[in-house]
C-alpha cells in the first residue's frame, strides 16, 4: 500500500497531548519517544498511527 502523498503523515506532538489526560488517573501526559507517559500514574501509552492509545484495560 502507498501511502498518499497529498496527505501528511501525521505525527504525535506535545500539543496535541494538552488536550488529553490519563484515563486512570486524569494527569497530563507527555512524549516519552514514540509513545506516551503520564506524569500521574507513569503509565505507558502506545501511539499507533500517529494516534495516541489511552487504554486502561490492559494491566501487564
Ligand atoms: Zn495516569
Amino acid at each position: 500500500m502507498q501511502p498518499n502523498p497529498g496527505l501528511p503523515v501525521r505525527r504525535l506532538t506535545q500539543q496535541d497531548l494538552l488536550h488529553l489526560a490519563c484515563p486512570v488517573c486524569h494527569a497530563s501526559l507527555q512524549l516519552e519517544g514514540s509513545a506516551i507517559l503520564c506524569t500521574g500514574c507513569s503509565r505507558r501509552y502506545p501511539v499507533v498511527d500517529g494516534l495516541p492509545v489511552l487504554l486502561s484495560g490492559s494491566a501487564h
